[in-house]
């Protein structure tokens, strides 16, 4: 069986490096916000091209605590409307609803799968305040054409780019694209830790300030609580890990880039379409993401023959019961996507052997 993911094969290729990390944290006495925080916070801000970086919690945690940066600053407030993607994981609207804010879901891009700035226009009212740029599968979202619309109206843009980490787009790189970029570490993104961690970039000094403080109760000085915070810091163990995989991300990535090429080369078969890519240099490849009208038995035939696929996402923001409230709209672009994208395997360890492989099963389809 090729598995969608081999966390465990990734993960061997630093395993020597990793440990040195962990043993280094374990004997260092300091577990939390330290020494190893600080190197990271200031590598991985100098690699996205921003003069700040917070290290946070998870993923969530960095986008809630954008959003409640900016309510401090009294840019955003209870009530106000935030767009975002129908298409995306949970999380960017969980971060809307947890911080009093309205999640509204625009439609998205039936080729490269982000979302639509025609949609994002439409849905601009009196109360819109902000737009969340998932960067999705990797590839940077049409950040100018949205720009250009935020600005319009005094919009803040922000960047979730939890499956994006060191894509490029016009020469700057995703979380120094946008006003504030959220960041996720979970183990399965492109840059992964052994365990939940996130971040905060961004180029707006009191806002960095300001989510620091919101992440730590709230707190610059012990026991002095300036906001009603949350705790969802960076740990050391993390960070230390994340500083040795951070030296090979761009490596990973480009290896990433080669598979994409082969499966956008060499898959032909009418059942299948491949993902439109923008741009080489704006695309990470964190998942590889076709589409085909008969999913359920292209993925049977998969399993079938030894080739593990997932799906993301089956449901679309207004179509998960969690969101309820918004089962009313119609995106027919996120509706027909969430029903016809299947993710194939692609990650850095992934062999010729395992690739040829799945590309012949995937060619062979419907012929037998
Ligand atoms: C993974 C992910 C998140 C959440 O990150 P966690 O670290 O799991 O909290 C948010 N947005 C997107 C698009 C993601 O892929």
């Amino acid at each position: 069986m090729i598995p969608f993911l081999n966390l465990k094969r990734e993960n061997e290729r630093y395993a020597s490096e990793t440990k040195e990390a962990v043993s280094r944290v374990v004997d260092s006495g300091w577990y939390i916000r330290g020494r190893e925080n600080n190197y990271f916070e200031a590598d991985f801000a100098s690699y996205c091209g921003v003069g700040y970086c917070v290290g946070v919690g998870n993923g969530l945690d960095a986008l809630r605590l954008i959003l409640m940066g900016y309510m401090q600053l009294g840019k955003i407030k209870e009530g106000d409307e935030v767009i975002l993607p129908a298409n995306t994981f949970i999380a960017t609207a969980l971060a809307v609803t947890q911080s009093g804010l309205t999640p509204v879901p625009a439609d998205c891009d039936i080729g490269s799968y982000n979302i639509d700035p025609v949609s994002v226009k439409e849905k601009i009212t009196g109360k819109t305040r902000a737009v969340i740029a998932v960067h999705l599968y990797g590839q940077v979202a049409a950040m100018d054409e949205l720009r250009e619309i935020t600005d319009q109206h005094s919009l803040l843009l922000i960047e979730d780019a939890a499956q994006a980490h060191g894509a490029i787009y016009n020469g700057r790189r995703a979380g120094s694209v946008g006003d504030a970029a959220a960041f996720s570490f979970y183990p399965v993104k492109n840059l992964g830790s052994l365990g939940d961690a996130g971040a905060v970039t961004t180029n707006d000094e009191e806002l960095a300030g300001i989510i620091r403080a919101l992440s730590n109760y709230g707190s610059d000085e012990k026991y002095i609580h300036k906001y009603k915070g949350l705790n969802s810091r960076l740990d050391e163990l993390q960070a230390a890990i994340l500083s040795v995989k951070l030296g090979y991300i761009d490596e990973d990535n480009a290896l990433r880039r080669e598979i994409a090429r082969f499966y956008m080369e060499n898959i032909k078969n009418d059942f299948f379409i491949l993902p439109e890519v923008k741009g080489w240099d704006s695309h990470v490849f964190h998942l590889f993401v076709i589409r085909c009208q008969e999913r359920a038995r292209v993925q049977q035939y998969l399993s079938d023959n030894g080739i593990q696929t997932q799906i993301h996402y089956p449901h679309a923001i207004h179509r998960q019961q969690a969101y309820a409230e918004l089962s009313h709209l119609s995106l027919p672009v996120a509706e027909q996507l969430q029903d016809e994208v299947l993710s194939l395997p692609l990650y850095p360890s992934l062999t010729k052997e395992e690739l040829n492989k799945i590309v012949d099963t995937l060619n062979n389809y419907g012929t037998i």
